[in-house]
């Protein structure tokens, strides 16, 4: 029950119903396929102890004070040097340092959003970006995915006739989904905006962790290809790709929208950590972090690749999915009508569990698709895992 005190917006956003489910994953025995979480054996822990005594050798003084609410120059220079080789030009004027990607989705709604504007999601969609929606008091609609990432012909028919805020979108193998935006479908995305005039939210945290040779372009840099940079903003993070717990994200945005994140910043925290910026800056110094790609991206595609062919092999009959070409999550879905919420009790017993997907849809919810993540489960594990579903299902 909830205080009465409490103010209206936030009792009606509901707890993260991941948490609640996932709380029994940390039993003895339990195989965990839940967690959304970078594997903590791969942080480059050597790295990470060379940049920390730079920061206390060399920027203990900017580290440990504050800093200027659009973030470290220093940084925010550095970002637009890694973002060239994602295909993106920008200048350390366009970026604001944010704490997390989360914070970026956060900020971005309360700038643009108000109460019952449209804002777009895919079918399903990344479950904390649902809250930060709903505490804006959004309306939702939602766009169904395929293989291909989300049907852009189905937003294109949505817009003829409802007028959008704007899109958000996790193009580049995407959580939960794991599934790419086809590059036709990006072009007419970035053009159906320009053309009926929305914003699109472009959530990146994972394109850098790629298992193939191509490079998927930005829905960002079609934009500044066709001359619609105004509408499209980008948010990334060092999360999946140095560490989580550093806490540090960027938004790329267009003049009318950054001045107001960073009004909103000020507003907010005055900053993100300057001791998390410095570590960031100089981790990035030590040059250490294409080979440290490298190693995330072998290991999470050599597990991706172990999950796919056993459950093909052991679950063939029963569910299909789309092969990740990159990212943390493979998505499932039962050929036949099965509810995953219940189905987990019985595989939970079992000894696995995974997170039921009915979770992760604004609207009109699968309940028999469901996410596995498989990047901090050992292979044989992983063997087991798809092992004990099978059996969950006799
Ligand atoms: N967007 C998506 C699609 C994510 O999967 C995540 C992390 N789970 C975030 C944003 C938030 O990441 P950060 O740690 O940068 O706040």
């Amino acid at each position: 029950m909830s205080d009465e005190r409490i103010s209206e917006k936030v009792k009606n956003v509901q707890s993260s119903a991941i948490r609640e489910l996932l709380k029994h994953s940390k039993m003895e025995g339990v195989i965990s396929l839940g967690g959304g979480i970078p594997n903590p054996d791969l942080f480059d822990r050597e790295g990470l102890q060379m940049a920390m005594d730079k920061v206390l050798s060399v920027s203990w003084k900017d580290a440990f004070q504050y800093g200027l609410s659009e973030g470290s120059p220093d940084l925010r220079e550095a970002i637009c040097q890694l973002l060239k080789q994602r295909l993106i030009t920008c200048h350390p004027d366009d970026v604001v340092i944010t704490s997390g990607s989360q914070q970026s989705l956060d900020m971005l709604a309360r700038v643009l959003i108000n109460p019952g504007d449209v804002i777009v999601v895919e079918r399903p969609t990344y479950l904390a970006a649902l809250q930060v929606f709903h505490l804006a008091e959004a309306q939702l609609a939602s766009v169904g995915t395929d293989g291909e990432g989300m049907k852009v012909d189905e937003l294109e028919e949505l817009v003829k006739t409802t007028t959008i805020k704007a899109v958000y979108i996790v193009p580049t193998f995407g959580n939960p989904g794991g599934v790419t935006l086809s590059d036709e479908r990006r072009k007419k995305l970035v053009e159906l905006s320009k053309r009926y005039n929305f914003v699109i939210i472009e959530d990146d945290p994972y394109s850098e962790i790629n298992f193939t040779d191509k490079l998927f372009k930005p829905l960002t840099a079609w934009a500044k290809e066709i001359d619609n940079s105004e509408n499209v903003i980008y948010t990334s993070t060092f999360s999946k790709i140095l560490a989580p717990g550093a806490r540090v994200g960027w938004v790329v945005a267009p003049e009318w929208i950054k001045k107001q994140i960073v009004t909103l910043k000020q507003a907010t925290d005055l900053h993100t950590s300057s001791l998390s910026q410095s570590l960031a800056y100089h981790y990035l110094q030590t040059g250490r972090l294409p080979d440290q790609l490298k190693i995330i991206r072998a290991s999470y595609k050599d597990k991706c690749q172990v999950l796919c062919e056993e459950i093909e092999r052991e679950l063939g009959e029963h569910l299909t999915f789309h092969r990740p070409q990159g990212g943390m999550f493979l998505w499932a879905k039962f050929k036949y009508q099965k509810n995953t919420t219940d189905w987990l009790k019985k595989t939970l017993a079992n000894g696995v569990v995974y997170v039921p997907g009915e979770f992760f849809y604004a609207d009109n919810p699968d309940a028999s698709t469901l996410r596995m993540s498989y990047v901090s489960v050992a292979d044989e594990n992983l063997r087991k895992a798809v092992a004990r579903l099978k059996a969950s299902l006799e």
